[in-house]
């Protein structure tokens, strides 16, 4: 398996100026099988300018048919080299590779839908107090800069790339230093679709060398953001200097929220996946369950039933559902969280320790009757952990719920459409499921309410957040 090693820049592969690189450790096996360069400010600076001429000289003036041409291109050619994507991604963050194989087809059907957006997306006329006509244009930012996480590192890349180029930009990906190989394929597979020179360019390397330099160079016209809530403040602050425009997705505690009228058994049976799918590294992980007490009992005995057969281990295998963590400090700081529990007498009704002698495995774990004050059920654990508790009244509940400084999704199972309907309205969260636990749609809007984030992934919002707004009145 060819595996990318270098900085894509201007269309090729090169190493970067500083010739530093970062080493890469397969978090099933521990052991590292090879480096990719890490880029410094300097290329930044080259990578972005070069963005800037390619946007100017050609991609900004595209016709949209050419652009939606070329991303059809570059959806076709993500899809052909599905399984080389899939396998890059198993091997550098031990996503199970079922999964790695759906994302990498979510990526190219990402890259595909904002090919046919382009011809829908425009303007209004609108109706003005003086008379004469007025019309707005959507128009293209110039450069972008797309920094992204690695628990979903081709999916996030190619959602916040696509609608960007689709509207007009040209991109400057910053891929996490644990996962840049999928952003340097999607790069050059990109250039081999037809995408010029320089319109996508891929730089690995550190958030505080190459992120910090992108959020501050003055050439880079938004910032486009997944990842933590404190590099998300970080980014506002440094994108504030020059009023760059910002899109932020960021941590999350979402709720799952089982009433007893519901098909409580389904949700039983479907729960565990909500929170530990990608081993719990999941900002839409449904890590905090409030189960109506009437079921209360059942309901944990049947979810606990359901996460002791899930399958945990070599992500290769077809059959893994849950491989490991994706570093040693991550699994470090999952199992401080549940050091802490462990120190408050919390129950565990399943798991807790780690479950493979070699790689960053640690078994799917179930707390249960956990109190609202305790971290563990207050804060992103992003690990394999559920937080399980009772509850009696429904507004209290809301409120429980609502207290979290997150409002990313979440789910809500019940069979009573006006008690469905009352509290989707009352949650405070930019994305909600009802008896599902959906949270990504690529037609649909994607982003959190407080500080879970600032605009919106993926639907026809991405598309907007990547333009800037023109209003144009004409006298009659
Ligand atoms: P970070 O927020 O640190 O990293 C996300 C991206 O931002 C990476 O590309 C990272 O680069 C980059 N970055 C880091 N620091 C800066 C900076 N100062 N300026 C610009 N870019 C920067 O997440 P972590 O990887 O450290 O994960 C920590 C926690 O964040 C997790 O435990 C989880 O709680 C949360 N998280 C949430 C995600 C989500 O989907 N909402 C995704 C990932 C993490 P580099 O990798 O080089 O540091």
């Amino acid at each position: 398996m060819t595996i990318p090693s270098q900085l894509f820049v201007d269309g090729a592969a090169r190493e970067g100026v500083s010739n530093h690189r970062t080493t890469l450790i397969n978090p099933a096996t521990e052991e590292s099988f090879g480096s990719v360069a890490a880029a410094d400010p300097m290329d930044v600076s080259q990578a972005v300018e070069s963005a800037h001429g390619a946007w100017v000289s050609g991609w900004r003036d595209l016709s949209p048919g050419k652009r939606g041409e070329i991303l059809y291109a570059v959806a076709r050619v993500l899809r052909e080299n599905q399984e080389w994507l899939a396998q890059l991604e198993t091997l550098h963050i031990g996503k199970p590779i079922a999964d790695a194989r759906d994302e990498a087809g979510l990526g190219a059907r990402v890259f595909q839908f904002y090919a046919g957006a382009i011809a829908q997306f425009g303007g209004q006329t609108l109706p003005v107090g003086r008379g004469g006509f007025d019309f707005t244009l959507r128009q293209p930012m110039g450069v972008v800069a797309c920094i992204v996480p690695w628990n979903f590192p081709l999916p996030i890349a190619c959602w916040k790339a696509a609608p960007a180029l689709a509207a007009g930009n040209c991109v400057v990906l910053k891929p996490a230093s644990l996962s840049p190989l999928t952003a340097l394929a999607l790069g050059e597979l990109a250039h081999r679709a037809g995408l010029p020179s320089g319109v996508l360019q891929v730089l690995p390397g550190s958030g505080a060398a190459v992120g910090e330099a992108l959020a501050t160079h003055p050439l880079i016209r938004k910032v486009s953001f997944t990842g933590s809530t404190e590099v998300g403040r970080r980014i506002m602050e440094l994108a504030a200097r020059d009023v760059k425009r910002v899109s932020l997705e960021l941590g999350g505690k979402s709720p799952n929220i089982v009433f007893a009228d519901a098909d409580w058994q389904r949700a039983a049976d479907t729960s565990p996946m909500s929170v530990f799918a990608n081993t719990g590294q999941d900002c839409c992980a449904r890590s905090r369950m409030f189960v109506e007490r009437a079921i209360y009992e059942p309901f944990v005995e049947r979810f606990v039933a359901a996460t002791s057969k899930l399958v945990v281990g070599d992500p290769t295998r077809p059959e893994t559902q849950l491989g490991p963590l994706v570093s040693a400090a991550q699994r470090a700081t999952v199992e401080g969280y549940l050091a802490d529990a462990r120190a408050n007498s919390t129950r565990f009704a399943f798991g807790g320790k780690r479950s493979q002698s070699k790689g960053f495995y640690l078994e799917p774990t179930v707390l249960v009757d956990v109190d609202p004050g305790q971290r563990c059920w207050r804060e992103e654990i992003f690990g394999p952990v559920v937080c399980i508790a009772p509850f009696d009244d429904e507004k209290r509940m809301l409120q429980e719920v609502n207290a979290s400084p997150y409002g990313l999704s979440g789910s809500i199972w019940t069979n009573d459409l006006r008690r469905a309907l009352r509290v989707v309205r009352a949650v405070d969260s930019g994305v909600l499921s009802i008896n599902s636990h959906s949270s990504v749609h690529v037609e649909a809007p994607f982003g959190g309410f407080k500080q879970s984030g600032l605009g919106r992934d993926l639907g026809m919002a991405a598309m907007e957040g990547y333009t800037e707004l023109k209003n144009v009145y004409v006298a009659e």
